[in-house]
C-alpha cells in the first residue's frame, strides 16, 4: 500500500459528480477508482448495536440508535444498496485499493458520552477485525471518541474536527493532526504554521469553492476534504 500523494478526500466518498448516495459503497469505490488519497465515510450504531455508515442520525425516517438493523436495511439507498454495514464498508475499502486511506469518522452519539466511548470500542474492534488498521484514520467532534480510540490502538491516527483546541492542546494530548472547517483557519491563520512546526497532520474540511480550494492548496494543506475530488485532482494536477 503506497498512498496517493495528492492531498485529496472525498467527502463522504467521491459522490456528487456520479450522483451516487453519500456514504455508499458505490461512492468509496469511486474515490478508490480516482486515486484519491482518502475516503470519508461516517459511522453510527443501531439499537441491537450493528455500526452502520450514516451521516445523519435518522435514516429515511428510522432513528439509527433506536432502529434494528433489520429494519434498517429494509430501506434502501437510493442506488439500491442496502444500507451499508462497517463491515461491508471496510471490506469494499480493502478491495482492489493501493492508493487510499478510509478516513474513518465516529459520531458522536445522541444518547450521550458513555454510548459514544462503546461505539468507539466497538468500531477499534470492527476494525482490527476487518485487517484495516494499517490504511484506517479517525476523526471525531467528540474528543473523548478520538482518546477512547488512541488508548484502543496507540498506533492509529487520530485527527479532531471540532475547532476550538490550538494546535498546543492537540499536541500535548498525543492526537495526531487537526482537520478543521476551513473558517477556523481564516479566524486563526497562526495555527496553520503552529500545527506544521509542531508536526500535526493538518487537514480542512469541506472546501468545495475553487477559490477556497486555491487558498487552501497555498496553504499546503496535507489534506483537503471535498464534495468536488475531481476537480481538485485535475487543479492539483496544473
Ligand atoms: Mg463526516
Amino acid at each position: 500500500m503506497s498512498f496517493s500523494s495528492n492531498a485529496v478526500i472525498a467527502h463522504r466518498g467521491a459522490f456528487k459528480k456520479n450522483n451516487f448516495p453519500e456514504n455508499s459503497i458505490a461512492s468509496l469505490q469511486e474515490a478508490i477508482r480516482l486515486g484519491c488519497t482518502g475516503s470519508e465515510f461516517d459511522v453510527r450504531m443501531t439499537a441491537d448495536s450493528v455500526l452502520v455508515i450514516s451521516h445523519d442520525p435518522i435514516h429515511d425516517g428510522l432513528a439509527i440508535e433506536s432502529s434494528t438493523y433489520e429494519a434498517l436495511k429494509k430501506l434502501p439507498l437510493k442506488n439500491g444498496e442496502e444500507l451499508p454495514t462497517l463491515k461491508q464498508y471496510l471490506l469494499a475499502g480493502k478491495k482492489n485499493n493501493s492508493t487510499t486511506r478510509l478516513v474513518l469518522e465516529i459520531k458522536p452519539s445522541p444518547a450521550g458520552k458513555e454510548r459514544g466511548q462503546l461505539i468507539a470500542e466497538k468500531v477499534v474492534e470492527m476494525v482490527r477485525q476487518c485487517g484495516v488498521e494499517r490504511i484506517t484514520e479517525y476523526i471525531s467532534f467528540d474528543f473523548a471518541i478520538l482518546k477512547k480510540v488512541q488508548s484502543l490502538q496507540p498506533s492509529a491516527l487520530t485527527h479532531y474536527l471540532n475547532g476550538e483546541k490550538s494546535p498546543d492542546e492537540i499536541k500535548k494530548e498525543g492526537i495526531s493532526g487537526i482537520d478543521y472547517n476551513i473558517s477556523v483557519y481564516r479566524k486563526n491563520p497562526d495555527w496553520i504554521k503552529q500545527a506544521k512546526a509542531l508536526g500535526l497532520i493538518l487537514n480542512v474540511w469541506t472546501v468545495n469553492d475553487p477559490d477556497q480550494l486555491d487558498w487552501c492548496i497555498n496553504q499546503s494543506f496535507d489534506f483537503i476534504t471535498t464534495n468536488e475530488p475531481e476537480y481538485l485532482l485535475e487543479r492539483l494536477k496544473k
